[in-house]
């Protein structure tokens, strides 16, 4: 745990007790804060206060006496409109800011020195910070890594010279960050997400702007007009800017050409490394997480052959294009992270032959941006509250059926694939929906598939 030190003897106020927030307070309150904790839910009030945390409505307390109040992430700042918590502490003119920013104010206390990747960006977040953690690790260093990605950053170990931070951000916690400094902070890629939760595409941008704004050196994919609008006014601000491309071919940074990852100087490009082979980062989304990876690296201290082991070592990360079973020529592939269509494509690309197993609970605008990849899957086999949706999509040109359940999808996919023989295919499932219709979330829904694939008579199982 890192305790927070910088709000010793003060008294803050706590909103967000699930997860990361209890965490947090814990985290206060090792460091000498007093904290009056509350969460809208009763039942996470009852374990704060069993856990010995200090609680109270905060609807009835004096906001006067808090030098800060600590907003868990996933309660809204700004839209669709603030909590009642967040008008409290801005009519008692109190800052408002998250576990990050604790984070970032404890190491600049403590060891300002200490290598800080923070990481955002619409999509690939947890598998560039999986990856840049791993180059580290592998490299010898001592390595955090938390945030977003599932570990709240104040259960890491404290800040200390040598000690290296890998820190996935959301725009959530961005947002709550406004000292956010890191040595190297990546933004990967911007396009539109949560924009119920950021009101305007340009609204969202600006908060991830902020990340890199504040980085030593800031590295920034530029392959969306909004990333390279922030990559220009960032190096025009005068922070030291590393660009990464998977489209084009820079003259500067790094981009991909297919699989091979070329560096660029002064108009020159060198092969830095190929990815070809590299199992766990195929696809030209993943060659856009290793050049940035590559970057962040490098910008902490890294040597070339260190990150280019690192990434050929990469485990990859769970529910993300997992190839998690094999029989014969059929590779049978976890992608359930993917919860919208946008999410769903890279995995559609990157592989040639795809039995794919799609749906849950939809979202906007369904899978009709997927129409580029139909003539890619063999056939399609629907779950979930989106399988007619989705039917009426695929139409003719893509063969179908609704399996209506996951193991029944599972078992028809890998029928249909057994009969192909000699010719490689995958057995995806990449549902391009949440799951809420069927799971409690996208990990038991990826958990559930490779229980229905290791069932299968004669796969033998690569997790
Ligand atoms: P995040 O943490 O931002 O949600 P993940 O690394 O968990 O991202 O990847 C989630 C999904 O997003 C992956 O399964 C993949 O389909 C897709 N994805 C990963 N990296 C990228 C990228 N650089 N660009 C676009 N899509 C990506």
């Amino acid at each position: 745990m890192i305790p927070v030190t910088t709000f010793k003897d003060k008294k803050v106020a706590l909103f967000g007790l699930g997860g990361s927030g209890l965490a947090t307070a814990q985290a206060l309150v090792a460091g000498g804060a007093e904290v009056v904790a509350w969460d809208d839910n009763p039942d996470s009030v009852a374990r704060a206060a069993a856990a010995g945390l200090s609680t109270a409505d905060l609807r009835s307390v004096d906001w006067s006496v808090f030098a800060a109040f600590v907003l868990s992430p996933g309660v809204p700042l700004t839209h669709p409109k603030p909590h009642w918590t967040v008008d409290l502490a801005r009519q008692a003119g109190v800052e408002i800011i998250g576990d990050v920013e604790l984070f970032v104010r404890e190491r600049r206390a403590h060891a300002p020195d200490c290598p800080f990747i923070a990481i955002t960006g619409t999509n690939g977040k947890s598998t560039t910070t999986a990856l840049i953690a791993h180059i580290l690790r592998e490299s010898g260093r001592d390595t955090q890594l938390g945030g977003n990605i599932g570990t709240a950053v104040l259960t890491l170990d404290p800040p200390q010279a040598g000690r290296f931070y890998v820190v996935e951000c959301s725009s959530y916690q961005i947002d709550l960050a406004p000292t956010l400094e890191p040595t190297a902070g990546v933004l990967l890629n911007l396009t539109p997400d949560h924009l119920d939760r950021h009101g305007t595409m340009q609204h969202y941008a600006n908060i991830k702007e902020r990340l890199v704004a504040g980085s030593a050196t800031a590295i920034v994919g530029i392959d969306d007009s909004f990333s390279s609008l922030i990559a220009d006014r960032v190096e025009r601000a005068g922070t030291k800017v590393v660009r990464i491309s998977r489209r084009n071919v820079l003259a500067e940074g790094f981009y991909a050409e297919g699989s091979r990852l070329m560096r660029a100087s002064g108009g020159t490009s060198s092969l830095f490394t190929d990815l070809e082979g590299i199992q766990t980062l195929r696809g030209g989304h993943n060659a856009q997480n290793a050049a940035a990876a590559i970057a962040a690296c490098l910008a902490v201290g890294v040597a070339e052959k260190d990150i280019v082991d690192g990434l050929g070592s990469f485990p990859g990360l769970k529910h993300r294009m997992q190839p998690v079973g094999k029989k014969g020529d059929v590779v049978f592939v976890n992608d359930s992270k993917a919860t919208n269509a946008d999410a769903a494509a890279p995995a559609l690309s990157s592989y040639d032959r795809i039995y794919w197993i799609a749906g849950g609970l939809p979202k906007e605008g369904g899978i009709t941006s997927l129409a580029p990849f139909f003539p890619k899957i063999v056939k399609a086999y629907l779950i979930g509250e989106a399988a007619p949706a989705f039917a009426a999509t695929l139409g003719e040109a893509v063969p179908y059926e609704i399996s209506g359940t996951l193991e029944k999808a599972v078992a028809h996919a890998a029928a249909d694939a057994a009969r192909d023989e000699g010719r490689p295919s995958v057995v995806m499932l990449s549902p391009a929906c949440a799951s809420f219709d069927q799971y409690k979330n996208f990990e038991v829904r990826g958990d559930a598939f490779v229980g229905q694939v290791a069932a299968l008579e004669g796969v033998t199982m690569l997790v």
